[in-house]
This record gives structure tokens, sequence and C-alpha cells, in this order.
């Protein structure tokens, strides 16, 4: 059987997208993100039997924000199973990812886990269950991507405390509903670490591998998930992965994918391939804008979609 040519198909997108490359703007609500070169790209794919291709930056590490949250939801399903689904829906929002409005009109119930108030409640979650909560998510994250170099950026999730009013209303909604147990301040230093972990391409690739393939056991550290719970992390990737955007990249990719304010963006190809892109300009629902082009030709190119 042929092998796809991932290298040369790669090479050809990435000419491809060289004129979207300044189109965007990094995000600067996080100020240590605004001192990041945001004309940069880096895109690897892994495939499902350990084949790696990788082009450009593919090994600098970027904050990978959001996408931490995925780590979270496993780490959480782990923990709770289907007890998670009592604080936390599994609905697309249809809003920004730091919207308050769904959050009080829904009293303090998040939509899903992957939009902030979602993840700010997995905080929660793993603050109760586990002693050491930093350094267990730590080296859950370390032993998914078999990288033990893997850290914290203590510079940006302080540069994230020092400015996340948005979050602190959040966790004080979620609060005020019941739907948060821990010390809010203590919750919200967990969240920023979580999104402030650096990864790069091949670290994320190799991490989400876990999850394109549900019919190897998921067990990482002791953390470990059935197939079923692997797909429908995938599900929820699916359907709440991107937000307000998270229909157009159903569209215009058509895989399961997570993106991150950093800049970064994964996608699974379940039982084929994982892979991450990372350029840190970003559209106006904070996705990124090359991360997004690069994944849309992709499945173009490769004929390869889910659908
Ligand atoms: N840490 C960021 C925040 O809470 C994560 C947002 C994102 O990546 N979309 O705002």
């Amino acid at each position: 059987m042929e092998r796809t040519d991932y290298q040369r198909i790669l090479r050809e997108i990435r000419r491809e997208i060289e004129p979207f490359a300044r189109e965007g703007r990094a995000a600067d609500y996080i100020p240590a993100l605004a001192e990041v070169d945001p004309d940069q790209f880096g895109i690897c794919i892994r495939t499902i039997d350990g084949r790696i291709y990788g082009l450009e930056r593919a090994d600098a590490r970027f904050s990978i924000q959001s996408i931490t949250k995925v780590f979270s939801l496993a780490m959480c399903l782990w923990l709770e199973g289907d007890a998670l689904w009592r604080r936390v829906g599994r609905e697309p929002s249809g809003t920004a990812f730091n919207s308050l409005i769904q959050l009080e009109v829904e009293r303090g119930v998040p939509r899903n886990p992957f939009i902030n108030a979602g993840a700010i409640v997995l905080a929660d979650v793993l603050l109760r269950h586990l002693d050491d909560p930093e350094g267990r998510f730590l080296s859950f994250v370390r032993a998914l991507s078999g990288n033990d170099a893997l850290d914290y950026d203590d510079r940006v999730a302080r540069s994230e405390r020092e400015k996340g009013y948005l979050n602190a209303a959040i966790a004080n909604l979620l609060k005020y509903h019941g739907n948060l147990h821990g010390d809010i301040e203590r919750v919200l230093r967990l969240y920023f670490l979580q999104c402030s972990v650096a990864m790069s391409c091949r670290d994320l690739a190799c991490a989400f591998g876990a999850f394109a393939d549900h019919r190897t056991p998921f067990r990482f550290d002791g953390v470990s998930l059935t197939a079923s719970q692997v797909k429908r992390i995938n599900a929820i990737m699916q359907t709440c992965g991107f937000y307000d955007e998270a229909g157009e990249f159903s569209f215009l990719v058509g895989l399961p994918g997570k993106s991150g304010v950093g800049g970064g963006i994964v996608a699974v190809y379940p039982q084929k391939y994982s892979v991450a892109v990372w350029s840190p300009r970003l559209n106006t629902k904070g996705n990124s804008v090359m991360g997004m082009k690069a994944l849309e030709l992709l499945t173009t190119r490769t004929e390869e979609s889910i659908f």
C-alpha cells in the first residue's frame, strides 16, 4: 500500500498559505504572549504508527493555552467518570471562550469543558481530588507526550493572572452558583498554570496520538480511560474545540481539534494521525489564521477527513 507523502504535502501547504502570513494579530490580553515573534510557523504530523513529519518551527515551544483543556478533561473523566457531567455540559456554546453571558443565564453550569468557565470547573475538580494537582497534571502531560522536559511557564501564568479580570469574574460567578468548591484564587492559579505549559508541535502531535488511537488502552502516568471515553473526548473536540468557530472548523477541516490563544491548534484523525500546527497570529475568534488554513489544506489535499 502506498504511504501518503505527508512531507511533500506539508511543503506544498506551507507555500500556499504564505499570502496569509501577515493576517491577524497575536493575543495581547496576556502581556507575555504579546512578546512572542508573531511571524513564526510550525507543523508536525504523527501517524498512528509513530512516523513523524515536521516543518519549520515544529520543535519550538509555545504556550499551549486552551489546548490544555483536553488534558484536564481526560484527567477529570478518569477521576469522576460520568459524575463530571453534573457540573459541566457537553453542548457547543456558540459564544466566545471567555463569555460570561451564558454562564449567568444557565446558573453557573458551563456549556462544555472547553470554554474557560468549563475548564475552571475542571481545575476545581483536580484540586479536590489530588494532593499535588500541579505536579500530577504536569507528569500526566509529560507521560502523554513522552517528553520529561516539559514544564509550566511561570512568567506566562503570572502575566495572565495579573490581567485575568474576566477569568476571575467567571470564577466568581461559578462560586456564587455553588459550582466551585475550592478557593477562587487557588483554582485560578492552577488554571493559569495549566494554560502556561510550553510545548512544541512535535510534543503536541505525540501527546494527541493517544486520542487518535482509542484501540490502544489509554494509560499514562496512572491515568486510564476507556475507549469510549477517548472517543467522547474527540466528540467534544469536534463540537466545542473552537468555541464560536467550531462549525467553521468542522466545515473547513473536518477533524476533531482544539485551539489555544498561543496560536496552536491540534487535530486528530482517529486511527490515522494527530497533527499540531502553530502560528501566533489569530483571527477574531482567537484561532490561528495560518493554523486553520494549513489544516484545511491538509484534509483537502489528502482527501482524508472523518466525513
Ligand atoms: N488562558 C487563556 C484564557 O483563559 C486561554 C484562552 C484560549 O486559549 N482560548 O483566556
